[in-house]
């Protein structure tokens, strides 16, 4: 499903792609802006999207180059209609690692509020609800933008695995337990909290997208943590393998027949962002 996406171009190196259905959210964003206010609404609004969805891809380059920094590829960063996600070609299991490279997403999203606020101040409200508390001037769009930039730190910063605050969580269990018991431990946490979090959506709020949100969060979280668990198994059983039959003096060591280390094979690392 992930395929269905069109390539915009490369940041150093980097490719930028929009998934296919990300156009519907253009369409359905610029219909509402058009119903609001006829052509001014319709510029405003996408203008207020591409503007959002420039700080998201910030926030993806936060992650990706300080993964680079550690020797980690990012072929891709795609971005959906409910956020971005970095492609990372593995994740480093050392804990300072993963807890650097998360943790640089959302400090891209504080270091652009902390400027917006040195230029424009505090926005008069932070109501989040009605865009109609912003005046349509540079500065109510620079004080929203700020606004946004908080709220989308703050957010992905909730521990639930596998945004960001859980993948924080994971690293900090890391350092205390096996990195398998780590990823369950950070997974349960998260599946409960994304569970809670889908009932308040849709009781509370009718947020459904939210709740859409959540619920994708959700089998994200155990679909790492059995990837993790089956490429544990697998490195036991090579690992067994070459106990059994040691490499013989003269002969090409066995070990170039293992598969990549388990931590060359975990699924990308994938950023949420709510837009609702
Ligand atoms: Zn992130």
């Amino acid at each position: 499903m992930l395929r269905w996406s069109f390539r915009l171009f490369k940041i150093r190196g980097i490719q930028l792609s929009v998934h296919g259905s990300f156009l519907i959210l253009l369409a359905y964003v610029a219909l509402e802006g058009w119903q609001l206010d006829g052509w001014p609404g319709l510029g405003w609004s996408v203008a207020l999207l591409v503007v959002f969805f420039t700080c998201v891809v910030l926030h993806e380059l936060g992650h990706s180059f300080t993964a680079r920094a550690f020797g980690v590829g990012v072929p891709r960063i795609l971005l959906m209609p409910i956020g971005g996600m970095a492609e990372f070609d593995r994740m480093p299991r050392r804990p300072r690692e993963e807890f650097l490279i998360t943790i640089a997403g959302p400090a891209v999203n504080f270091v652009i509020a902390t400027a917006l606020f040195l230029i424009v101040g505090l926005p008069r409200t932070w109501s989040f609800w009605t865009l109609d508390d912003y005046p349509a001037t540079a500065r109510g769009f620079a004080q929203l933008l700020l606004h946004w930039n908080i709220w989308m730190g703050c957010f992905n910063l909730i521990p639930v695995f596998p945004m960001d605050g859980g993948r924080i969580f994971r690293a900090l269990l890391a350092t205390m337990m096996p990195y398998l018991r780590a990823t369950f431990w950070a997974a349960t946490l998260g599946k409960v909290l994304a569970i809670a979090a889908i009932g308040i959506a849709i009781l509370h709020y009718q947020a459904y997208l939210t709740a859409v949100l959540f619920s994708f969060i959700f089998f994200a979280g155990e679909a790492e943590y059995r990837a993790i668990r089956r490429h544990e198994i697998e490195d036991a059983h090579w690992r067994e393998i070459l106990t059994r039959f040691p490499a013989q003096a003269g002969e090409p060591p066995i070990i170039s027949a293992v598969p990549p280390a388990a931590e060359n094979r975990q699924p990308p690392i994938i950023e949420i962002h709510e837009i609702e």
